[in-house]
């Protein structure tokens, strides 16, 4: 059994997705704070599966499920995930992402679970200088966040290593993800809708306000700073499908059967900047919309892009959907058709 934190939310609804049409038995456990019923209720559809609305910090309640379900791998995604927020409100951060997550890690000890798949983040870097010729970061760069939110994934990262240090059953990847975009891609396939894709509140995200700007929800779209050291003057970004993000998480089960614990990046290796995104919804969208010049964001690196050698060398991941036309088609679809 598969368990899941976090099923309802963006990321982890399409890893539940993919899991649930390989006809894979789940459960899932989210406490729907920024996560949806309407996405569980959409997963169902593929297959059933028991759904848990439980918050992570429910300690005893969390033991229950362990104690009830033969678990072998979790996967986990609940957490926050809004560095703005992190800033003002750290505790927040660190009580559910870290000390929850150290709670889902004893669990694992007690309960014998063999692998944990958990969700970090590029944030984990921090601002990065990139010499001379180095353009991307690798996993061996150091990992010093410069907000709560990178921190507190951090922090997850140690202590689930720890634990793989002195518990050999237990095995781990974690994945630190750069800009995750889209949703899901089946529409590609059978000309259908997206099913789940991202809806935060409040968005932040690049790719969904421009999105929501060209289908006329927003006035504009604001760029924040144009004079970054790139070739245009906004940041960079590397902007990874969902699915394929998705596709890295199912691997990891079965490369943990024959592999040891790693950390990968998850990204496609190249970048955009805030300007090439807009373009490039403009034109793949055949539509105009107002763009206004807006202060930098405070801790705001201008460029952020993965070297994810590794990924594809020991975990053969191979990425499908690296074609940014492709990310925002999906990404509008799926903004389309939201309540
Ligand atoms: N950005 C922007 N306008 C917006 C939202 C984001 O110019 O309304 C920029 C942001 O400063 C960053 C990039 O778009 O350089 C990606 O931001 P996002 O919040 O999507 O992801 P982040 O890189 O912060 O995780």
């Amino acid at each position: 059994m598969i368990l899941i934190t976090g099923g309802a939310g963006y990321i982890g609804s399409h890893v539940a997705k993919q899991l649930l049409e390989q006809d894979r038995d789940i459960i899932v456990i989210d406490n729907l704070s920024t996560g949806f019923q309407r996405t569980i209720d959409t997963l169902q559809k593929i297959k059933k599966f028991d759904f848990i609305n439980l918050d992570l910090n429910d300690f005893e309640k969390v033991v229950e499920v362990f104690e009830k379900y033969n678990i072998e791998t979790v996967i986990h995604f609940a957490a926050f995930s809004q560095v703005g927020e992190s800033m003002q409100n750290p505790m927040k951060y660190y009580m559910n992402n870290t000390v929850n997550t150290t709670h889902l890690v004893k669990c694992t000890s007690v309960y014998g679970v063999k692998k944990f798949i958990f969700s970090s983040t590029a944030a984990t870097y921090g601002e990065p200088t990139l010499k001379g010729s180095e353009q991307t970061i690798t996993e061996e760069f150091d990992t010093e966040p410069i907000n709560p939110y990178g921190k507190s994934k951090l922090m997850s990262e140690l202590v689930i290593k720890d634990e793989a240090k002195v518990n050999k059953d237990f095995k781990y990847c974690i994945f630190r993800y750069f800009n995750v975009a889209g949703a899901d891609i089946h529409y590609e396939r059978e000309e259908l809708l997206p099913r789940v894709g991202e809806a935060h509140d409040p968005e932040t995200h690049l790719i969904p306000l421009v999105v929501k700007t060209a289908l006329g929800k927003r006035d504009a779209i604001s760029i924040f700073g144009e004079e970054y050291d790139t070739p245009d003057g906004t940041c960079i970004r590397d902007y990874i499908h969902v699915d394929d993000l998705a596709d890295a998480h199912i691997k990891a089960i079965d490369y943990l059967d024959e592999n040891e614990s790693d950390t990968f990046n998850c990204g496609y290796g190249y970048g955009y900047s805030v300007k090439e995104i807009i373009d490039s919804v403009k034109n793949t969208m055949k539509c105009d919309f107002k763009v206004i010049k807006g202060e930098r964001r405070e801790g705001d690196p201008s460029t952020l892009v993965s070297d994810n050698t590794k990924i594809k060398e020991k975990m053969k991941w191979k990425p499908k959907y690296n074609d940014l036309g492709l990310i925002i088609k999906s990404a509008y679809e799926w903004e389309k058709n939201l309540k």
